[in-house]
């Protein structure tokens, strides 16, 4: 639907930044005249002022002429001594100023390295001042003591509900988006939501929920096509027995469907596209994952990628080579690129690559989480013997933990309970994450997302706004993880503007950077930037999260009061009920697509000199520009051709290449991958 999302960015993600002559027009603008009140007297005149003097211009048109002239003195007197009251009410004005004002804080800017203690005075949703000077406001935030901060971004948010939503805001998230899973129909996701949640939101239309739609024959039609309902599509998808989503290599003619459903989600405005290709690393070949980074390239957006073989210990699918994958991409397609979680094996080399990256200008960047264990289903093929401890080395009964028992398990009870509950969640620890840990908090540009997982109770049932946080039965990197973070900082001596950097600032610019107007206002702690805001205490905060049963959830401390969109929604530690600022950040939807479906002939005058004996491009990518007819690049789908680009089913490589034996442990391999769900990270 072209022209719905211009409306909505303009009417909230993207509010202009009052400009300094709407500033001076405004009512009650007095002080803000500079004192001198030039071109501005009449402005400054606010309906009630009006409501006095038109009267008394009245009174004098009705009366006799013999009266006039002492009826106009005596009112031009009394609008004198009303104009007396009026300018002498200036204070009074003035203290309305703002809507909100932080006073006292230690306010901290990682982008401009500001670190003073100062006042914020906060209007209409923005930073209108930062100051020395006295400054009040309609609501008073007495942060002594405190740090005003950028409220923290996460861009792995998979807990979107009320309750979610709610207990990041006590970890002081005020954007909550999902970066991962995504989302389809765009515009009526975003439209569903628009007005209703209390921090901002943001998704990338998802390659997962793509496939889906292509070879697991879902509709998935409406404005839930996303978390939190992925695990039930996931589930729908596997009723057959096979998930196609995952397993599944693509004809031509289905990767250019997936792409398309990638770009319509491009064109209502997602912020990119998000890939879970680690789950899928049968099914999605690498020519189908460039095509899909591509799909995102062409608006210049971010592809997110949980990667292949992450987290692969074993050579040859060690985890960076999932990663070197996608950053290949990213860099010859000129397109940013955002490495999900990147804490586990070969996070060392992923880093130093993202770093180099960097250096040459590419906007290149990944994700951490602070805890060293991640969870999953007790059927997941990576905690099975063959993975944990074979190619992990891990012993179950040192990292296998059972949550609401308390305890961690032996191999038999696991296997036992692998067999009769394999949907049963467990905590599965990483040992060597704690001494990387002490790392990853002073890694520049490495920023934190919380990875937070669906909001359910034990009975796996979704939480409310108003369920109390001890029933939350999942991993605590839901509720704690930034507050973790500051803790963490805190003990080892980080700069706190290190620390924040992490949280909100390196995020906002990577995102900013790829075009994203709200995010080149978020982020920061300056005049003119949104007040998305966090107060807390340096000395004290800290997560309360743990992973025993009834502490999954628990909120954290330190952080009494955080601001969304320039509303208080977090007020002595309280969440307010009912008070909904979060913002919409996307980008706005636009007339045409740019999809350009991938064609053997396409291909071959792009690298090829069959087309009019030019010589093969470089640099090129087999695309036409969005504005050509793009109804006469239907590719006309034939059997060689199919076969050319590489039709997995016809060309069979282990047929060719492999023994018997080896084609029988593949088709088990597959079977395998089939009967069980893919692994939650
Ligand atoms: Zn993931």
């Amino acid at each position: 639907m072209p022209g719905i999302g211009n409306e909505r960015v303009i009417s909230h993600g993207m509010v202009p930044f009052p400009s300094s002559h709407e500033y001076t027009l405004k009512p009650r603008c007095f002080s803000s005249c500079g004192g001198d009140n030039s071109g501005c007297r009449f402005a400054v005149i606010d309906p009630l002022d009006h409501a006095i003097a038109y009267p008394l211009v009245l009174y004098i048109h009705s009366a006799p002429e013999f009266l006039m002239r002492i009826r106009l003195f005596c009112a031009l007197a009394s609008y004198s001594i009303l104009l007396a009251f009026w300018l002498c009410g200036i204070s009074q004005t003035e203290a309305q100023e703002y809507d909100v004002v932080i006073l006292n804080g230690r306010v901290m800017d990682p982008e401009t390295d500001f670190d003073e203690v100062a006042n914020i005075g906060i209007q209409g949703g923005w930073i209108t001042k930062i100051t020395k000077d006295p400054i009040s406001g309609k609501q008073t935030i007495n942060a002594t003591g405190h740090v005003v901060a950028a409220g923290f971004i996460d861009t792995e948010q998979h807990g979107l509900t009320d309750w979610g939503i709610k207990v990041n805001l006590r970890d002081g998230v005020t954007t909550q988006m999902d970066f991962e899973v995504g989302a389809l129909n765009i515009s009526q996701w975003y439209a569903k939501r628009d007005g209703k949640l209390q921090a901002n939101f943001g998704t990338v239309v998802g390659q997962e929920f793509s496939r889906m739609r292509v070879h697991d024959g879902l509709k998935l039609e409406g404005p839930d096509v996303s978390m939190p309902f992925f695990f039930d599509f996931r589930a729908e998808a596997a009723k057959d027995g096979v998930d196609g989503w995952s397993v599944t290599r693509s004809t031509t003619e289905q990767m250019n469907k997936i792409s398309a459903t990638l770009d319509e989600g491009l064109r209502e405005g997602a912020l990119g596209v998000g890939s879970t290709i680690g789950y899928a690393q049968h099914g999605i070949t690498t020519y189908e994952m460039l095509e899909a980074q591509r799909a995102a390239a062409r608006y210049g957006r971010l592809t997110a990628v949980h990667h292949r073989f992450h987290p692969s210990a074993s050579t040859p699918t060690e985890g960076p080579t999932g990663a070197n994958e996608i950053i290949v991409n990213a860099m010859l397609l000129d397109a940013p690129l955002q490495i999900h979680h990147n804490n586990d094996y070969g996070w060392w080399e992923i880093e130093e690559k993202t770093q180099l990256a960097r250096e040459k200008g590419y906007n290149i960047w990944s994700t951490w989480y602070p805890w060293d264990a991640g969870s999953g289903n007790a059927g997941a093929s990576i905690l099975a013997p063959a993975t944990w401890e074979t190619s992990m080395g891990y012993k179950y009964e040192e990292t296998i933990y059972d949550p609401q028992n308390d305890k961690y398990l032996t191999k038999d009870e696991f296997l036992k309970l692998a067999k009769e509950d394999p949907g049963y969640m467990l905590v599965a620890f990483s040992p060597p994450r704690k001494e990387w840990l002490k790392e990853w908090i002073k890694l520049p540009h490495f920023v934190v997302a919380g990875d937070g997982m669906p909001t359910v109770n034990s009975k796996g049932e979704q939480l409310t706004w108003d369920s109390p946080f001890e029933d939350y039965a999942g991993h605590p990197r839901s509720s704690g993880s930034h507050a973790k973070v500051l803790r963490l900082g805190r003990e080892a001596n980080v700069p706190l503007m290190h620390t924040l950097s992490q949280l909100s600032y390196w995020t906002a610019k990577h995102l900013g950077d790829t075009g994203i107007k709200a995010m080149q206002v978020r982020g920061r702690m300056q005049e003119g930037k949104i007040a998305d805001i966090v107060v807390f205490d340096p000395q004290t905060v800290k997560e309360n999260s743990e992973y025993a049963a009834g502490k999954n959830g628990l909120p954290s401390s330190g952080l009494p009061h955080v601001l969304v969109f320039g509303q208080i929604v977090v007020s002595d530690s309280k969440v307010l009920k009912g008070v909904t600022p979060g913002q919409p950040i996307r980008f706005a939807v636009e007339e045409k697509g740019r999809f350009v479906p991938a064609t053997k002939e396409m291909w071959l005058k792009t690298f090829t000199i069959d087309s009019g004996g030019v010589a093969p491009r470089k640099n090129a990518a087999p695309n036409l520009p969005a504005s050509e007819d793009q109804s006469k690049l239907t590719p006309k789908q034939n059997l060689s051709e199919q076969f050319w680009w590489g039709d997995h089913q016809r060309l069979n490589d282990f047929a060719g290449y492999c023994c018997e034996y080896h084609q029988l442990q593949a088709r088990f391999a597959a079977m395998e991958q089939r009967r069980t769900l893919s692994p939650q990270e």
